[in-house]
Parts: C-alpha cells; structure tokens; sequence
C-alpha cells in the first residue's frame, strides 16, 4: 500500500513526534498544517532499519557506472570501523607459533616425543593464517559525484545516481564495549529501488579517528541535501 506524508518541517505533528505524519494514498493535504502531501513515508522506520542491506548487491543490478554520475566532487573518503576485540586468528597465530617454539626448543634438548606438539602448533598456526587470509578487510570509500555518489568495496565500484535514491537520512547510534560507550556510529540510511541501505563511519570518543569520520559526516549531509533537492 502506497502512502503519502507531510513533507513541512515546520508541521505541529513533525515537531511533536519527531517524524513526518503519514497520511493513506487519497489524502491530499495535512489535517495538522494543511500542507500538500508528498509521496512515500518520509522517514525509515525500525524494520527498513532491521532490513538494510550492505550497499555491494546493488553492483551489477544498476545499469550506471561512475562515469554517469559526472565530475567527482570531492575527495574520496574511507569510511571508519569500529576498533575490535583480539580476533580468534591472531589468537590462533600467537599459540601455533608458542607451541612449535617450545616444541622446537624441546627437540633440540633430544627430546624427541616434543615432534607431537609440534605438529599441533603448525596445525594452528595454519588455521590462524588462513582465517586471517580470508577476513573481509577491504576498505570501504565513497566520493561525491555531480549527478550522485560512488562507493568503492574492495576492487568493487557501484555508482548510485541521486535520482535512484527515494529517501535518505542520517543518524546515529551509540557503540557500547563490556557497558562502556566507547563512540557511535554514523549511518547514512537510503532507500533504492525499494531496498534500504546503510553505510557507517566510526567515530570514537577517544578522539583517535575523527577527521576521516567529520569528512564522512560532511559527505552524508550532502548526499542528504542533493537527495531532497531532486525529489522536490
Ligand atoms: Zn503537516
């Protein structure tokens, strides 16, 4: 069911509850400020949120390359992750290597039964190694474009044209570690062809990452603003 919302900033609903009021297809003006309405919700809500997909599985579906998005705007900017825990494959990399160095040390003592562990600590290590290879570690940019935005995952390009995007908004949400707030999350939020997307950029109260994410921030706003700009 398609339906219509009050696109006024200024409407007394939008100032009392934070979101647009939403309206069913035939209304045509606000019963709160008598705005004309605007097609669709005008805000995501908890399950587009739930729902969001990563930007990556829109590659080879658009039919738009970076080239048609016009001039680049900007600079490229390298979207921030979240600092992690110790990851099992370094754990698996410190043990293995452990283990075959007092395994070794044993067998050059002539205690030969030390070839056993030995072989465990390789086992290990090899394990950790190969999770390690095979971590996602690509990096994730994005740039300004005149007539949209690019995303670059790893050796992956997708180029997303303003006119594509339905809707999008910025937001936060607050990372915590063991109850501790340690930053938040930036998320920019956009719905295309129907599918809500995200992407994130890390800010950390430890001040140790800001300039990338302040660009990040900048960024999003303008995607924000040129999206609006063209569904007006
Ligand atoms: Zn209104």
């Amino acid at each position: 069911m398609t339906v219509r919302h009050c696109p006024n900033p200024e409407c007394p609903y939008r100032a009392e509850h934070g979101i647009p009021a939403e309206y069913r297809s035939d209304v045509t003006n606000c019963s709160d400020c008598g705005s004309e309405l605007a097609e669709g919700k005008g805000c995501f809500d908890a399950e587009d949120l739930r729902s969001s997909k990563p930007l990556e599985i829109l590659c080879g579906r658009s039919s738009f390359t970076v080239k048609d998005l016009g001039k680049a705007a900007g600079d490229p900017v390298v979207l921030q992750d979240a600092p992690g825990a110790i990851s099992v494959p370094v754990i698996q990399l410190v043990t293995g290597a452990v283990i075959i160095a007092v395994s070794f040390y044993y067998i050059h003592e002539r205690v030969f039964a030390a070839v056993i562990p030995a072989l465990v600590g390789f086992v290990i290590f090899y394990m950790g190694f190969n999770h390690f290879k095979h971590r996602d570690r690509r990096e994730h940019q994005v740039r300004l474009h005149l007539r949209g935005f690019s995303c670059q995952i790893g050796d992956k390009t997708v180029a997303v044209p303003f006119e594509d995007i339905e809707m999008a908004s910025l937001s936060e949400r607050q990372v915590r570690a063991k109850g501790m707030p340690i930053g938040v999350f930036h998320d920019l939020v956009l719905s295309c062809q129907s599918k809500v997307y995200t992407l994130s950029s890390f800010e950390s109260y430890g001040g140790l990452q800001p300039r990338e994410t302040d660009r990040f921030v900048l960024w999003a706003k303008k995607v924000v603003e040129s999206v609006k700009i063209r569904n007006e």
